[in-house]
This record gives structure tokens, sequence and C-alpha cells, in this order.
């Protein structure tokens, strides 16, 4: 790196994170599940985003706390409202792959203004146009990195 200014470095190295080395556990729910289960899911699991699995595993849909807030000012019961119901479905959902880099995956939480994004792999065979969940990506898995990045000791 002699002779290159300091900021090429730091962004060279940046744009070789890759999403597999730094994704978390995908938390999920079944597309049958209630928005009460959600909800307590979302609490036992400490995360603001649920994915949804639909009966094959396949991802279905998202589901985020305003989504669950919004379900809840309506005046039906929470354990009667299916989640299938109101979350965001395929195929309007915002997906990263293992191999991408995490800057791409960042760039897509501020692009399309989420907190976050499930890791997929399209499924095999027949069923390609599904996706099966490997992981998720999540502002805080960025500022892990950001904050790795910082820290001297760890290059
Ligand atoms: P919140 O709604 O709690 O602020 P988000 O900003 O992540 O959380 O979600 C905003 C909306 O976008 C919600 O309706 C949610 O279902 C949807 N959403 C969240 N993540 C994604 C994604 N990866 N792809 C498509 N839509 C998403």
């Amino acid at each position: 790196y002699a002779g290159r200014p300091a900021g090429s470095v730091i962004s060279e190295r940046l744009h070789k994170l890759l999403v597999n080395d730094y994704k978390a556990m995908p938390i999920v729910v079944s597309e049958s599940a209630s928005a009460y289960d959600a909800i307590v899911t979302l609490f036992l699991e400490d995360v603001g985003t649920l994915f949804v699995v639909n009966q094959k595993g396949y991802l279905a849909g998202v589901l985020s706390r305003k989504d669950l807030l919004r379900a809840s000012l309506g005046n039906k019961s929470l354990e009667d409202v299916p989640v299938g119901i109101i979350m965001t479905r395929m195929p309007n959902i915002v997906t990263c792959q293992p191999e991408d880099t995490l800057y791409s995956a960042a760039k897509k939480l501020i692009d399309f203004q989420i907190d976050s994004l499930p890791v997929v792999r399209p499924a095999e065979g027949e069923d390609s146009r599904n996706y099966e969940l490997v992981g998720r990506v999540t502002k805080t898995t960025i500022a892990k990195a950001f904050v790795e990045l910082g820290s001297e000791s760890k290059v």
C-alpha cells in the first residue's frame, strides 16, 4: 500500500467484506402463525424483523415492528390475525446472497429504507424460483462491521 492515500486502503478493505462472513441467524415464523405469536417471537429472540416461511420452508415474507404495530391498531384479536395478511410478501422482498459484498447489502438497506435483509440462496431444481433462508443482515450487522474496520487490532 506504500504511497497510496489511506482512504483507498480503507475503501479497498471495506469492499472485500462479504455477507457470508457477517450474516446473523435468520429468525423465522411460519406463514400460519398469528400476529400475537410473531410479537412474542420478536421479544423472545430480541430482533426487530422476522422472516416468514411457507410450508416448504421457503421465504414467503418479511414482518417488521411497524407491520405488527399497524395490525395491533385494528380491533381484531391478534391471535386471529395470520402474519400472512400483514407481512410484506414475495416477490417484493429485497434480498442478498452470501457471496454479495456487505457494502452492497448496506446500500440496499439505505436505498430501500429498510432495517433488515434476508440472506438467501435459490432453491435447487424445479423450486429454483424460491429462496432458502440462510441468514440475515441488519443495520446492527453493518454497525458491527463498521466498528471492526475502525479497530486497529483487527485487520
Ligand atoms: P419498521 O417498519 O419497523 O420501521 P422497516 O423499515 O424494516 O421496519 O420496514 C418497513 C417496511 O418495509 C415494512 O412494511 C416491512 O414489512 C418492509 N420490509 C422490511 N424489510 C424488507 C425487505 N428486506 N424487503 C422488502 N420489504 C421489507
